[in-house]
C-alpha cells in the first residue's frame, strides 16, 4: 500500500511518512516536511527551546541536521541531556554488577599477616 504525497505527488510507503501523536501520517512525504521545514527555519533567527523553553538565536544556540533544520532542544539542554543518559547507562551498569556479586577477587591480603606475624 503506497500514500500519494499531497507536495510531490509521488506513491510512497508509509515509512516514508512522518506520523502524528495519534499514529496518523502526514499528508505530505518526510522529503517534502524536510524542504519544507528548512525553508521555514531559514527565516527564522530564533527558536524556543523544547526543554528550557527559552528564545535562543538558532545560529549560536541551536545544531542543525543535515537539512538545515534546527533541532527542538538547544545545545546546553542537549549537552546535559547526553551527559544524563550517560550517568544512568553507567549507573545502570554498575548496578547489576555488584548485584550478582561479580567484583574482581583481592588480592591475598598481605599487610594484616605481616601484622599477624609481628605479633606472634
Ligand atoms: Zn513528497
Ligand atoms: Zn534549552
Amino acid at each position: 500500500m503506497s500514500i500519494v504525497c499531497a507536495k510531490c505527488r509521488v506513491g510512497k510507503q508509509l515509512n516514508d511518512y512522518k506520523l502524528d501523536e495519534q499514529g496518523v501520517p502526514f499528508d505530505i512525504c518526510i522529503q517534502c516536511w524536510n524542504i519544507n521545514s528548512a525553508l521555514f527555519w531559514s527565516t527564522k533567527h530564533f527558536r524556543i527551546c523544547k526543554s528550557c523553553d527559552e528564545k535562543l538565536p538558532i545560529d549560536k544556540r541551536f545544531r542543525k541536521n543535515q537539512y538545515g533544520i534546527p533541532y527542538a532542544i538547544c545545545v546546553t539542554c542537549y549537552e546535559t541531556k547526553v551527559q544524563e543518559d550517560y550517568r544512568k547507562l553507567r549507573a545502570s551498569r554498575i548496578l547489576p554488577f555488584e548485584a550478582i556479586g561479580k567484583k574482581v577477587p583481592s588480592p591475598e591480603p598481605k599487610v594484616p599477616s605481616k601484622i599477624i606475624l609481628l605479633r606472634r
